[in-house]
């Protein structure tokens, strides 16, 4: 049914992600080039802002409306995560479905992959009549309270 779903390979690599946007007939324009670059060195969930600024303190000269327009590209062609936050969209290298560890304190996004036992997924499906085809988990917590904190004795 969803035959475009199912014959794209998930992006692993850099070289990947500009190989598919050669598949999409995207131009794999210099700033196109350097926003990927960045994504798949940084391996981190950034703001549009973020990215502005760390290509220009890499010496790569990108205007905002570029930045802007490549991200929205991008995560439009699914070649690259977009996050919708409350402050803000971030953008992350990978764009297959993966679950998220949000932490509350820092707001750092840490990338999981992790597979639901077969029970739990037959459960959901049974409860609510909806085959699984993907999911991705939002996991909320403290990095900063670490479980054995104040159990020394
Ligand atoms: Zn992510």
């Amino acid at each position: 049914m969803k035959t475009t779903e199912a014959s794209r390979k998930p992006i692993k690599s850099l070289d990947d992600a500009l190989a598919r946007c050669q598949e999409l007939g995207m131009r794999v324009s210099r700033q196109r080039r350097y926003i990927l670059e960045l994504l798949w060195e940084k391996k981190e969930h950034l703001s549009a802002r973020e990215i502005y600024d760390l290509l220009n303190q890499q010496g790569k000269e990108i205007g905002h409306t570029s930045v802007y327009q490549n991200l929205d590209a991008l995560s439009a062609g699914e070649i690259i995560e977009c996050v919708e936050r409350s402050d803000g969209r971030l953008y992350g290298n990978i764009s297959d479905s993966h679950s998220h560890v949000n932490c509350l304190d820092t707001n750092q996004i840490i990338d999981l992959r992790i597979e639901l036992p077969p029970e739990l997924l037959q459960k959901i499906e049974v409860e609510t009549g909806v085959k699984i085809t993907d999911y991705r988990i939002d996991f909320f917590g403290y990095k900063n309270s670490a479980p054995a904190k104040g159990t020394e004795q």
